[in-house]
């Protein structure tokens, strides 16, 4: 097992990157990133994601649709998207939740969406990445409701309090370069509040960059700026976040270190 960054979530596939991912992958895997989980949001993105993360031993990838594609599903998404899970790079299953940010979407399909995805993660007891945007209690009372399945907030947006329930309920939160954000004091509390056993780091690339970059296009290259910032936040050193949040990537996604 390497030594450095785990980019816990990653859109390389992004159209922002302009078909340009691979070799940012390989030149961010040269700066320091030695791990990388690339995140599906609907289904056709899924299957790329897999298909780029078949390319690199380091590339893991997940499968999901996330809640703006709640009301626009085909009818045979389900019998795709449990195929599509068979795949050995896939370690977890998302990004999936609520997202109430814009409103001309139907609350009720994103609740099933949701729920529906949760349901096959208990199934297969497989790791789920959420994606929670403005819908902090709808999102928190759902996934009470599968006590069985555990993962990582993504991007986490809520206050201490809620990061020390998630905490407590065997949930991973994770940081993005939002904590590094001059008015993100909320983030900052939030990661005051939990112990760095629960914390992993992620860029959300290409959105997301870092303070001092923030507004450029992100790469997993600069996570070490979001790293830095926890550890001024814990006042730990940048050794200890760089290898607390690797070993917990790890065990989120449940990959076994002799196997990369
Ligand atoms: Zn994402």
């Amino acid at each position: 097992m390497k030594k450095g960054i785990f980019d816990t979530h990653a859109h390389y596939n992004d159209k922002k990157f302009e078909g340009e991912g691979e070799k940012l992958i390989s030149f961010v895997h040269e700066n320091g990133v030695d791990y990388i989980c690339n995140v599906g949001a609907n289904i056709k993105e899924s299957m790329e994601s897999i298909e780029l993360a078949k390319k690199f031993d380091y590339v893991f990838c997940s499968v999901g649709i996330h809640p703006f594609y709640a009301s626009e599903l085909e009818e045979n998404w389900e019998e795709k998207f449990l195929s599509l899970l068979k795949n050995d790079k896939v370690v977890a299953i998302g990004e999936a939740g609520l997202d109430y940010s814009q409103e001309d979407f139907s609350k009720k399909d994103q609740f099933n969406l949701f729920e529906k995805q949760l349901d096959i993660a208990k199934t297969l007891d497989i790791p789920f990445i959420v994606h929670s945007r403005d819908a902090q209690d709808d999102t928190l009372a759902i996934i009470k409701n599968f006590p069985e399945v555990k993962g990582v907030i993504h991007c986490f947006s809520g206050d201490d309090k809620l990061a020390e329930k998630y905490a407590q309920m065997g949930w991973y939160i994770g940081f993005t370069g939002v904590v590094t954000f001059k008015n993100a004091k909320k983030t900052v509390r939030a990661a005051l509040a939990i112990d760095e056993d629960k914390m992993v780091v992620e860029t959300d690339c290409p959105y997301m960059a870092p303070e001092p970059l923030r507004g450029s296009v992100c790469n997993s290259s600069m996570i070490p700026h979001i790293i830095q910032k926890i550890a001024d936040i814990k006042n730990i050193s940048y050794e200890e976040v760089l290898e607390k949040t690797r070993n917990n990537a790890f065990s989120l996604y449940k990959i076994k270190s002799k196997e990369v």
